[in-house]
C-alpha cells in the first residue's frame, strides 16, 4: 500500500472474530457490491467472477448473525440523493451536486475545496446508512439493544475504514459500523475457518435489509452511482415509467465523461470523473463558475470501487478492471428490479419507520455534513 512501507494496512480480522466469538453480540455483516466481483480472483478464479450467492453461504458458515447486503444500503442511498437532486433542481437548489458515497474523495474535497462544501449531496455513505437502520429499524424489530450489535462491513476500500470513525456519523458514541474488513482481509478470514470457498453453493442475504435492486450494484463502477440516480429522478420528474434502464452514454473507463440525459423537458448534465486527478479538473470549473453540469459523480479509484485499495492486488492492469466492471453490469442484467424505488424492502422501511424520502427521520439517519479541514 505504502511504497516505502512507512505506513501499513491495519488489519481488522482479529475483532471480527472476536465479536463473532462474543456471545453478547448480535454479529450482523453487509457486503459491498465490488466485492462480488472481484474476491473470486482470492481463490484462483477468473476476474469478473459474480460470487455474489457464494459469499452469501460464507457468512452463515462463519456465523453471523445477520447477513445483509450493502447493495440495500446503496438502494436506500439513491431514494435519498435522487430526492435531494430533484429538490435542488426544483428549488433552485446549489447545483451541480455531487455523489457523496466515496470518503476518500470527501476527504480530499474538505482539505482542498473547503469554500463549496454546500456541493455534494448531504447523504451518507450505502454502508453508514445500512449500519444506521441495522442499529435502529432492525434492532426495534428484533428487540435487540443497539449496543449490542456489531456491523461489519466488508469493504473494497482502506478509506471506509476511517469513514466508519468520523464522529458526525456517529449517535451517542455508537458507531453506526464497527468494524470494517477489505476483501483481501475476508479472503484471509475465510481461509482461516478453512471454508472452501470456490465449491460453495449460492444461498441468499437475509431479510430485512438483504433485498437489493440492479441500480445498486452498479454503485460498484464508476458512472455507476449517478446511473441508479438517474434511473430514480427520471421517473419522479417525468411520472412516466423508464423503458431502457442503460445509459450506456454513462458508461466507460475514461477518467472524466459526460453526457446529457433527456428528462422531460429538462436536459440533465451529468459529469463523471474517477481518480482525484481528474476529480480536480472538474472542481476548479466549478470554482471558476464554469461549469455546466447538474449532477457530477466523483469516485477517487480506477475504475470506481472495482479498483478500490482493499480489493485483490490489480497492479493498474485495467483488462482486470475491466472485467469486473462487465461482471458489475452483468449482474445489474440479472436482477428481476433494476430500480432503487422498487425495493420492496426499502418501501416497506419507509412505510414502516422513515416516513418520507428526504423527510426529518431520513435526514437525522441517514444524511451528515461536512467541515473545512486544513490544506495538506
Ligand atoms: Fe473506496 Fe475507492 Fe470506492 Fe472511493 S472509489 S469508496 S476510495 S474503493
Amino acid at each position: 500500500v505504502c511504497p516505502t512501507a512507512a505506513l501499513t494496512e491495519v488489519n481488522n480480522t482479529h475483532k471480527v472474530w472476536m465479536d463473532l466469538n462474543n456471545p453478547k453480540k448480535h454479529v450482523v455483516v453487509q457486503v459491498a457490491p465490488a466485492v462480488r466481483v472481484a474476491i473470486g480472483e482470492l481463490f484462483g478464479m477468473e476476474p469478473g467472477t459474480i460470487s455474489t450467492g457464494q459469499i452469501a453461504a460464507a457468512l452463515r458458515r462463519m456465523g453471523f448473525d445477520g447477513i445483509f447486503d450493502t447493495d440495500f444500503g446503496a438502494d436506500l442511498t439513491i431514494m435519498e440523493e435522487a430526492s435531494e437532486l430533484v429538490h435542488r433542481i426544483q428549488h433552485n437548489g446549489t447545483l451541480p451536486m455531487l455523489t457523496s458515497c466515496c470518503p476518500a474523495w470527501v476527504k480530499f474535497f474538505e482539505h482542498q475545496f473547503p469554500d463549496m462544501l454546500d456541493i455534494p449531496s448531504t447523504c451518507r455513505s450505502p454502508q453508514i446508512m445500512l449500519g444506521a437502520i441495522a442499529k435502529t429499524y432492525y434492532a426495534e424489530k428484533k428487540k435487540l439493544d443497539p449496543k449490542n450489535i456489531s456491523v461489519v462491513s466488508i469493504m473494497p476500500c482502506l478509506a471506509k475504514k476511517a469513514e466508519a470513525a468520523r464522529t458526525e456519523l456517529s449517535k451517542d458514541h455508537n458507531n453506526n459500523v464497527d468494524v470494517v474488513i477489505t476483501t483481501r482481509e475476508f479472503a484471509q478470514m475465510l481461509k482461516e475457518a478453512t471454508i472452501d470457498f470456490s465449491t460453495l453453493g449460492e444461498e441468499d442475504f437475509d431479510s430485512i435489509l438483504g433485498e437489493s435492486t440492479g441500480a445498486s450494484v452498479i454503485f460498484g463502477t464508476t458512472g455507476g452511482v449517478i446511473e441508479a440516480a438517474v434511473r430514480t429522478a427520471y421517473e419522479w420528474i417525468t411520472g412516466d415509467e423508464l423503458k431502457d434502464v442503460e445509459f450506456t452514454q454513462l458508461r466507460g473507463l475514461e477518467g472524466i465523461r459526460e453526457a446529457t440525459v433527456k428528462v422531460g423537458d429538462l436536459d440533465l448534465n451529468i459529469g463523471i470523473a474517477h481518480g482525484l486527478g481528474n476529480a480536480r479538473k472538474l472542481l476548479e470549473d466549478i470554482r471558476a463558475g464554469k461549469s455546466k453540469y447538474h449532477a457530477i459523480e466523483i469516485m477517487a479509484c480506477p475504475g470506481g470501487c472495482i479498483g478500490g485499495g482493499g480489493q485483490p492486488y490489480h497492479h493498474g492492469d485495467m483488462d482486470i478492471i475491466r472485467k469486473r466492471q462487465e461482471a458489475i453490469y452483468q449482474e445489474d442484467r440479472n436482477k428481476t428490479k433494476r430500480k432503487s424505488h422498487e425495493n420492496t424492502q426499502i418501501l416497506k422501511l419507509y412505510e414502516e419507520y422513515l416516513g418520507k424520502p428526504y423527510g426529518d427521520k431520513a435526514h437525522s439517519l441517514l444524511h451528515t455534513h461536512y467541515t473545512a479541514k486544513d490544506k495538506i
